[in-house]
This record gives structure tokens, C-alpha cells and sequence, in this order.
């Protein structure tokens, strides 16, 4: 039976299966969902009427009843490195950021799923924001979608500019999960991005009964955000964790990567914090915890943000920190900062999040005892 939907439907989000259960809904034929999805993904199309292997009587019915709409760009910034950022406006009135990273001949895209974070960490500088809102499907697969747009490669699965997807933007996916997994989907399918499951990532910082949620829906990249390697210290800095303990969680990790197989592993992530988690004693300490857990680590200076209370440690820190992890047979990488002059570093992303946790009171509390208090964010904040 044909039902034209009463709004009108955003197919920008929609997965291949949800496409072709729209084109039967409409009392059409399920092959136009393969080619729709091309024209909006491979050649970044909003417009029906540039379909023109879709006939005009199809054409003017789903302007009648579908449209394809991505979220609102405010601005794209291009780093002197090549880095690049786009701020986007959300269906809630938050503003997320995204991220584009080039280097050694892959182009990284670093992707937000929620405007603002309800988490916490105490190092994150989204998680000061507090929470606003889950970005829809479209909102997510929407980012990749601009930012292929911007490079002009037409189509995007030829010489394509964006060859690997990071969930490490604003937010927690795995709180976000059914629309974070509709765009990884969309991300790796053919008629979507096309990009391989290896290529996908999502971070989490630890929500345990979802990463086993995860593991039976889809196979991408899984990394952790570890950041401390005993239950005392990762309580204070990644306070999920007084929920999900280390020997919870690594052993949800251990699962998720056993059921991928082919020797895919763990990405840990570990932002170094002068003096808090940079020690010799908690590199071994990780040693001793990761010791059966097939992995990568990947440690990231900390990002500095205003009135973070938080320090970057030395390169000699750092390195020290890398030799003892590698001597214990660790494959270890230290991420390079990118993009700093357009503050699109891991956890620098800030966006402009309408706080219903009120949680950002705080930290501008804390930020108008000095007199830089009167900045846009705090500003945008408070109103
Ligand atoms: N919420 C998810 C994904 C987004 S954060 C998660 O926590 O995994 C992406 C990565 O950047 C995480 O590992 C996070 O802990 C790290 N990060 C956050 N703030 C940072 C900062 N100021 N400097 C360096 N890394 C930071
Ligand atoms: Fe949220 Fe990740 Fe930031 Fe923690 S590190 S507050 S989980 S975005």
C-alpha cells in the first residue's frame, strides 16, 4: 500500500535497507534506493531535479514528500598544514565541530555524534561543555557529506580525499547509538562512502553493555579511551569508569575484538597529563594491564584549552612514556597535533553547545574569576 509520509523525509540519513523500505512506502520500485543513495553520496546531490536518471514524474514526487538536507555550515576553516574544520548547526541549535586531517597520503575525517557530552572527563574540554542533544543520522553522515562536497571529487569513491572515519569528534558514540551506527553503515556501504570496516573507528570511553551491543551489529575499528591504567586514577579522570571498572571493560574490548578476527585489534588511546599519568610507574602499571589484550596505543599529548588545570608533558616525558610501553613489545604511536592554529585538536573541539546539564555553570564559574571570562563560548554559554 502506498502512504506518503506526512513530513517530509530526510533521506539523507537513511541506510540502504531503510531507503528501499521509504521507495516501497511511496509504492515505488526498491532499485531506486541505489540510485538515489548515489546521486546524494557519490556526487553530493541535494536536489531532485539533478537526478536524471530518475524520471520527472518520480522526480516531482519526492519533492512533494522527501528532501535531502544536511546540517548548516557556519564556517570551514583551512589550516597552514592542510587540516581542515567545519562548524556545523544542528537540529537542536548546537553547534559541532568536524575535522579533516591529511597526512602520509590518508585523509582523515574526524566525525562528531552529540553536541556536547553528558561524560565528563576531566581533561575534555566537550565534556566542559555539557550535554545538548544526539545528532540525528543525517546530522552524522551529513558531516561526511560536506566535507566530501568540499573537495569536489566527483564521484567520491574515485580518487576520494576522505579514506578513513574517526568517531572521535564531540561526543559519546556509543550513547548515541543507533544513529552513530545508521552512519558508520552508510559510511562503508558501496552506494554510500565505500570505505572499508577497517577504516572506520569509533572511540568510546568505556559504556560496556554497549560496545557488546555494538559487536553484534556491525565490525568497524574499535579504539578505547584508557587515559589511566588503575581503577583509582581512571575514577577521577574518566568517571564512567566508577560504573564500567578496567576489568569490565577491557574484558567487553577483548570480546569485541576476538569476534572481528583476522588479526584486527584494540586501538588504546592515552592522553598524557604532566604529572597525573605521564609516570615510568604508569607505564608499567599499562603494561601489566594490557598484557593480554590485543592492541595498538596511541598516546596523545594533552591538548591544552583555558583553565583546563592541565599541563602537556615534555617531549622527554613523552618519549620515556613511549620507549618503556615499546621495550614491553608494544606497538605505540604519539599523536601529532594538527590543525592548532584553527584549534581543531583532539579535544579542543568545542563547538557552541546549549547546555541542559547546566554543567557548564561551573567551568565558566571557575573561567569568570578571571578576567578572560567575557569570551564568545562563555558568552554563547550563558545565554
Ligand atoms: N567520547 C569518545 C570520543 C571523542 S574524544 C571518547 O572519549 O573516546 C576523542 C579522544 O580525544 C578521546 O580519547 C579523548 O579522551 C581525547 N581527548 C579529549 N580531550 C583531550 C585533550 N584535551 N587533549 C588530548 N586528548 C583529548
Ligand atoms: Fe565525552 Fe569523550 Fe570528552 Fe569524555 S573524552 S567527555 S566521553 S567526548
Amino acid at each position: 500500500m502506498t502512504t506518503i509520509p506526512a513530513g517530509k523525509v530526510n533521506l539523507l540519513g537513511l541506510t540502504q535497507p531503510e531507503m528501499e523500505r521509504f521507495f516501497e512506502s511511496i509504492g515505488e520500485k526498491r532499485f531506486r534506493a541505489g540510485q538515489v543513495m548515489k546521486w546524494i553520496h557519490h556526487f553530493g546531490v541535494d536536489d531532485f531535479a539533478a537526478m536524471t536518471n530518475v524520471g520527472k514524474a518520480l522526480r516531482e514526487k519526492l519533492e512533494a514528500c522527501a528532501e535531502i538536507r544536511g546540517p548548516e555550515v557556519v564556517s570551514e576553516n583551512i589550516s597552514a598544514d592542510g587540516t581542515r574544520k567545519w562548524v556545523v548547526r544542528v537540529a537542536s541549535g548546537s553547534c559541532v565541530e568536524t575535522v579533516y586531517i591529511p597526512q602520509n597520503g590518508r585523509g582523515t575525517l574526524c566525525v562528531s555524534s552529540q553536541a556536547g557530552c553528558a561524560l565528563d572527563c576531566s581533561f575534555c574540554s566537550t565534556g566542559k561543555q555539557g550535554f545538548n542533544s544526539d545528532l540525528t543520522a543525517a546530522e552524522i553522515i551529513g558531516q561526511v557529506w560536506i566535507a566530501n562536497k568540499s573537495f569536489g571529487t566527483v564521484p567520491a569513491k574515485i580518487d576520494r580525499a576522505i579514506t578513513n572515519v574517526v568517531m572521535m569528534g564531540m561526543g559519546e558514540p556509543l550513547l548515541n547509538f543507533d544513529n552513530v551506527v545508521a552512519a558508520m553503515q552508510i559510511m562503508m556501504d558501496d552506494l554510500g562512502y565505500g570505505i572499508s570496516k577497517r577504516k572506520v573507528t569509533l572511540s568510546t570511553s568505556g559504556v560496556v553493555p554497549m560496545i557488546d551491543k555494538l559487536g553484534e551489529v556491525i565490525d568497524v575499528s574499535l579504539a578505547l579511551s584508557l587515559h589511566a591504567p588503575n581503577d583509582e586514577l581512571r575514577n577521577q579522570l574518566v568517571p564512567i569508569n566508577k560504573k564500567y571498572p578496567l576489568d569490565v571493560l577491557l574484558a567487553a574490548c577483548k570480546r569485541y575484538v576476538a569476534r572481528l578476527g583476522e588479526k584486527r585489534v584494540l586501538t588504546v588511546e592515552y592522553t598524557l597529563l604532566k604529572g597525573v599519568n605521564d609516570q615510568p610507574e604508569h607505564a608499567e602499571q599499562m603494561i601489566a594491564l594490557l598484557a593480554d589484550v590485543p592492541c595498538k596505543i596511541n598516546l596523545i599529548p594533552f591538548n591544552p584549552f583555558p583553565f583546563s588545570g592541565y599541563e602537556r608533558p615534555s617531549n622527554n616525558a613523552i618519549r620515556r612514556f613511549q620507549d618503556l610501553l615499546h621495550k614491553a613489545g608494544h606497538n605505540v604511536t604519539v599523536r601529532t597535533t594538527r590543525g592548532d592554529d584553527i584549534d581543531a585538536a583532539c579535544g579542543q573541539l568545542v563547538g557552541q553547545v546549549m547546555d541542559r546539564t547546566r554543567r557548564s555553570e561551573r567551568y565558566i564559574a571557575v573561567r569568570q574569576l578571571s578576567s578572560e571570562a567575557q569570551t564568545p563560548l562563555a558568552v554563547a554559554n550563558r545565554n
